[in-house]
């Protein structure tokens, strides 16, 4: 039987990148998309009434120290300019709810301990009067942040923030969640650390169609897969859910999901684009303001998003995977299952299992495409994981 080259399922970035790889190495590629658009959860869409570019699927800022991945998105749109600068609205020392500067920097220092204090003062505040020195090695998400920023600043911003967002404790989450952000003695309020960073201009998903663009890439849009079918494909990249592969026969392996709860303004509303609610009071963890992720666009008309994270049940989208004990576990299971099935190979966020931000997506994306191209070249069989989910 005459097989119909490669598939892509998933027309996110995983696919796209892959897809675009095999096409420009003169291969046939497919790629096949259940939703109605490319992009995945990067979808990006004008807003039909007030022309505000919207993150549908939550925020998205493109922040990368890879300069070939930077180059990369660069050859298809063109970035502007854009900084994270979040803010957190959350109880202060009075108990009065008040706006602070995000991530933890001096500013956030001086203001909730209303004082004025320079960077080494704040230093030496932070490491005498408020860390927990007695905690030698922070294993949890809790112990890491009393380690570091003491127990005011934990709970005013981390404490009930942590706990809608993964709705658990944060002593029963690992510290490795709390070290994607920085604790800073500047009054350097930028989230993000790395040397590049911007917004596409005309958004992702007009990006990702243009990686797609080629004339060995056929997309279908609206269309399911079923991996009974995967004999009929010479190789399948599957950015989908790993255990969704196998039916989720051995379980289902535990996300978050998010809801977004829209709603519309005319003017500015909040002033930024992001303001995250450290309370666990209120039961949104952020809202999201999309026209500011386009600061060099003006609108008069607003579309924001309270952002509500809740346990993903079959039928929800999902977005952050747990990965606790019970999740490791099934999850090695599944990885067996998935090294002894031939023909496919496994990508991307859902694929692997892993919380993956867009560069990292990326240059795994191009490592795999690599990699599969050197198997075919030496007629080695093409593994389940290129990047191992565990
Ligand atoms: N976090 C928090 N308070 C905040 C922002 C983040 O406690 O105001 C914690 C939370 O547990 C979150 C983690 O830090 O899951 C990582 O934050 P990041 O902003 O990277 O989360 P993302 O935007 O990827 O959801």
């Amino acid at each position: 039987m005459t097989k119909s080259g490669f598939l892509m399922v998933g027309a996110g970035l995983s696919g796209a990148v892959i897809g675009r790889h095999l096409a420009e190495a003169g291969h046939d590629v497919t790629v096949v998309d259940s939703r109605p658009h490319a992009g995945g959860n990067c979808h990006t869409e004008r807003d039909a009434d007030t022309q505000v570019m919207v993150h549908v699927y939550g925020p998205h800022i493109f922040h990368t120290d890879d300069e070939e991945v930077w180059t990369y998105v660069n050859s298809f749109a063109t970035f502007r300019p854009y900084k994270n600068r979040v803010k957190s609205t959350t109880r202060g020392l009075t108990g009065e709810r008040e706006v602070f500067s995000l991530p933890v920097n001096l500013h956030t220092i001086n203001q909730f301990f209303r004082r004025a204090m320079r960077p080494d003062e704040a230093r030496d505040f932070i490491l005498n009067e408020q860390a927990d020195t007695s905690i030698e090695n922070p294993r949890t998400f809790e112990e890491q942040a009393l380690r570091f920023v003491g127990r005011d600043l934990y709970e005013a911003f981390f404490k009930g923030y942590t706990m809608k967002q993964w709705g658990c404790h944060p002593c029963e989450l690992p510290a490795s969640i709390l070290r994607r952000l920085p604790v800073r003695f500047n009054y350097d309020d930028n989230y993000f650390f790395h040397r590049f960073q911007g917004m596409p201009e005309d958004g992702y998903t007009a990006m990702i169609e243009r990686i797609l663009d080629h004339p060995r890439i056929t997309v279908h849009l609206e269309t399911v897969f079923d991996p009974a079918d995967a004999g009929k494909w010479d190789h399948v990249f599957w950015s989908g859910p790993l255990d969704g592969w196998f039916g989720y026969e051995l379980g289902r392996l535990g996300y978050r999901t998010l809801d977004f709860e829209r709603f519309t303004h005319r003017g500015d509303w909040q002033g930024c684009a992001v303001m995250n609610y450290g309370e666990a009071e209120v039961p949104w963890t952020r809202i999201t303001e999309h026209k500011h992720f386009s600061p060099w666009e003006s609108h008069e008309g607003s579309v924001l998003y309270r952002e509500y994270s809740r346990a993903c049940e079959p039928g929800d989208i999902p977005y952050y995977p747990i990965r606790q004990v019970a999740e490791k576990a099934l999850l090695s299971d599944y990885v067996r299952r998935a090294e002894a099935t031939e023909g496919v190979t496994f990508v991307g966020r859902l694929g692997t299992y892993r919380y993956l931000d867009m560069d990292v997506t990326i240059r795994e994306a191009l490592d795999t495409a690599h990699g599969f191209l050197d198997c075919l070249a030496r007629g080695e069989r093409v593994p389940a994981f290129f990047v191992p989910p565990l």
